[in-house]
């Protein structure tokens, strides 16, 4: 493993810049390819996450950015075992036409050969069939001028519609259970990935949920979203009012991870709102309104960074 000698503390946790790193077999690794919500920000992209188990590399939500945060971190697009969607709003999907496409042409990061499989709700079946169609122009033109593989571009969906086991391999168990992001935007899941008595949850889109907690119990890894905004712009807009009832304030966060009580929780998906006129809250904001219910190891995800499950979890601040 090899370090810089660049240490940053924050939150008496340490974080360690780390350069070129081969990940052993049995590591179990988890990367924040996006931590930001549809608004397009430079330096908080798309939500993605991406975890690195058993020599599997298992992508969770595909927002905007991804390719080039895969990229970064020398993963070929291609590399990706399995794509797993948590629901439907358009910040966590937006990035499939471009992985899908670009992970199939011909420069080392693409050249797919195999199907390009997701796992997800109801809904995903149509939704990639629909993209086979939109981008049909482009899949006639490259497979004869290029001399592409059909089956590179090919989709299969595996559909679920209830709380279970959705993908096993090689030790590795992906568990979908439905999470609450309120009455009109349904289906929502969460996952939980479990590897040699190891689990790393990833929360989704979602208020604050009692089946979450309920599927999070032993986790030790929680990677929850939350939203953040002053109480100046939620009295200003009833628009903003529905957003952030769609989410977790950081104080039920707090809730959340106490009953759960991880190794460490890290936010991602950070939904900061602001207005013209209203800026947004101060992020340390987020910690300490999360600290009115919790006092375990917590951090602000941001992207790229790494934390490696083990007896205890490490933080690594940028990728590899
Ligand atoms: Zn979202
Ligand atoms: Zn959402």
């Amino acid at each position: 493993m090899l370090f810089n000698s660049r240490l940053i503390v924050l939150a008496s946790l340490i974080f360690v810049s780390v350069s070129a790193q081969v990940i052993a077999q049995e590591e179990f690794r988890v990367t924040l390819l996006g931590t930001g919500d549809p608004i397009p920000r430079i330096d908080r992209f798309g939500p993605a996450t991406l975890v690195e188990v058993a020599g599997q590399e298992l992508l969770f939500d595909v927002g905007r950015g991804v390719t080039q945060r895969l990229v970064q971190l020398d993963i070929a697009l291609s590399a990706l075992d399995a794509v797993f969607l948590t629901h439907f709003h358009s910040d966590h999907i937006t990035g499939i036409p471009d992985l899908w496409m670009t992970g199939w042409i011909p420069p080392p990061f693409g050249r797919r050969s195999v199907p390009f499989e997701v796992w997800g709700p109801t809904g995903t079946e149509a939704m990639l069939k629909n993209m086979e169609q939109a981008f049909i122009l482009n899949t006639n033109i490259r497979i004869p001028d290029e001399l592409l593989p059909p089956e590179g571009i090919k989709t299969i969906a595996h559909e679920f519609s209830e709380d279970g086991v959705v993908y096993e391999k090689d030790g590795v168990q992906v568990t979908a259970f439905a999470v609450d992001h309120g009455e009109l935007i349904k289906p929502s899941y969460g996952y939980r990935i479990d590897y040699k008595g190891r689990a790393v949850v990833i929360s989704g889109d979602t208020k604050f949920d009692k089946n979450l907690i309920e599927a999070a119990k032993g986790a030790d890894l929680v990677i929850h979203e939350v939203a953040l905004a002053t109480d100046e712009l939620l009295a200003s807009s009833e628009q903003f009012r529905r957003i952030v009832g769609h989410h977790t304030t950081p104080e039920e966060a707090g809730t959340v991870f106490a009953e759960i009580n991880p190794k460490l929780a890290v936010y991602t998906h950070l939904v900061m709102l602001s207005s013209a006129t209203i800026p947004e809250a101060p992020l340390d904001s987020l910690i300490t309104r999360t600290r009115t219910n919790y006092q375990g190891p917590l951090v602000i995800g941001e992207d790229l960074m790494t934390f490696i499950v083990d007896d205890k979890v490490s933080i690594y601040k940028s990728g590899r």
